[in-house]
């Protein structure tokens, strides 16, 4: 990189905020270098370049356009409950849909429910027993938002969130928005490659049954207590690496005597050793350091290459590990 080019880069992003500024609705926020660690489960990482929550369609797609018309990069958070946040922060433009207009549930009479991105699945769980739908309780326990669930198509109790989806409405990076119905979509284990370039507004969801909402309950308090039982309570990115195939990345992990390693804050779970735990302070390097070590032991002992299931948020693993 030139001498010029971090002062010209530096140009584009006051450039970009004095767009900005002109054009959002005063119910949108917009901030420069916005912590990012607190508004993740894991809690560790630095600041956003920028940082913005649109009210509106219309304010997120002049965020996106008025980023890509100087080539500046825009990462979408959910509930950062997937996301390692590195310790220098994210050099782009941080959206997150946390505003209300996200998070509507909206059942529709041909059967189906508009579910907005900005929408907590426990909270499109506790809707949909109301309102006696069944067919969602397995995301009870994911702590996602529907976007960031539907990037990851985030699975758990034997249940993929694609099984339930009958339509996304995305909005590109270019600016354009579509609808998509699932079969058009390229969704695979935790990965929808449509949304890694383009952000999702929401979906239209299809219930398995109509039934009795004590039932749905009952069935999402089992789940809930299966979860208490096999995850740590300190904060974390749920489970760090993919199983890779026929075997479960925490069993291997567990059988390399790997449980309780620590480097710095960060601790390989003794519950559950695909879990990273910030045991108080971690740092990103700490944690980068320890994914590291896992990897290097696993493939010395059992000769498998793990891959990390969380993102490094706006990095590339390849580039670190
Ligand atoms: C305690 C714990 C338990 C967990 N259990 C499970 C589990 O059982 N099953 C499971 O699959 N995962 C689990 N996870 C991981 C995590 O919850 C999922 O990966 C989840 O899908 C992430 O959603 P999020 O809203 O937090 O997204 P984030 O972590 O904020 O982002 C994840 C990715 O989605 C992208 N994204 C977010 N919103 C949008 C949008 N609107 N449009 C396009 N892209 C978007 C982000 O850019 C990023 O690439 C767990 C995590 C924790 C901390």
């Amino acid at each position: 990189m030139s001498a010029a080019a971090p002062a010209a880069r530096e140009a584009a992003w006051s450039e970009l905020l004095s767009a900005l500024r002109g054009k959002l609705a005063p119910a949108s926020k917009l901030a420069e270098r916005e912590a990012l660690g607190p508004k993740t489960t894991l809690r560790v990482g630095g600041p956003a370049r920028l940082y913005a929550e649109p009210a509106t369609e219309a304010d997120l797609q002049a965020l996106l356009a008025e980023s890509h018309a100087r080539g500046l990069p825009v990462f979408m958070l959910g509930r950062g409950s997937n996301l390692v946040v590195p310790d220098d922060g994210v050099d782009g433009l941080v959206i997150s849909l946390a505003h209300p207009h996200w998070q509507a549930f909206e059942p529709r009479a041909d059967g189906r429910v508009w579910a907005g991105a900005g929408l907590r699945l426990k909270n499109l769980c506790g809707l949909a027993a109301k309102a006696g739908l069944q067919g969602f309780e397995f995301m009870e326990g994911i702590p996602a938002t529907v976007g960031g669930a539907l990037r990851m198509n985030a699975g758990a109790m034997g249940g993929w969130t694609f099984d339930v989806v009958d339509e996304v409405r995305l909005v590109t990076l270019a600016g354009e928005t579509r609808a998509m119905k699932k079969a058009e979509m390229h969704v695979d284990y935790r990965h929808c490659a449509e949304l890694g370039t383009a952000v999702a507004l929401g979906a239209f969801l299809r219930p398995r049954a109509h039934a009795d909402g004590e039932a749905i309950r009952r069935q999402i308090e089992a789940y809930q207590k299966k979860r208490q039982e096999a995850q740590p309570r300190e904060p974390s990115a749920g489970c760090i690496f993919k199983n890779p195939p026929g075997t479960s990345a925490g069993r291997v992990i567990d059988e390399c005597g790997l449980k309780g390693a620590r480097v710095g804050g960060a601790e390989v779970s003794p519950v559950h050793a695909n879990f990273i735990v910030n045991r108080g302070g971690a740092t990103c390097a700490d944690i980068l350091a320890l994914v590291r070590q896992v990897r290097a032991r696993v493939k010395e002992a059992r000769g498998i290459d793990l891959e990390p299931e969380v993102m490094l948020f706006g990095r590339n693993w390849r580039d670190v590990l």
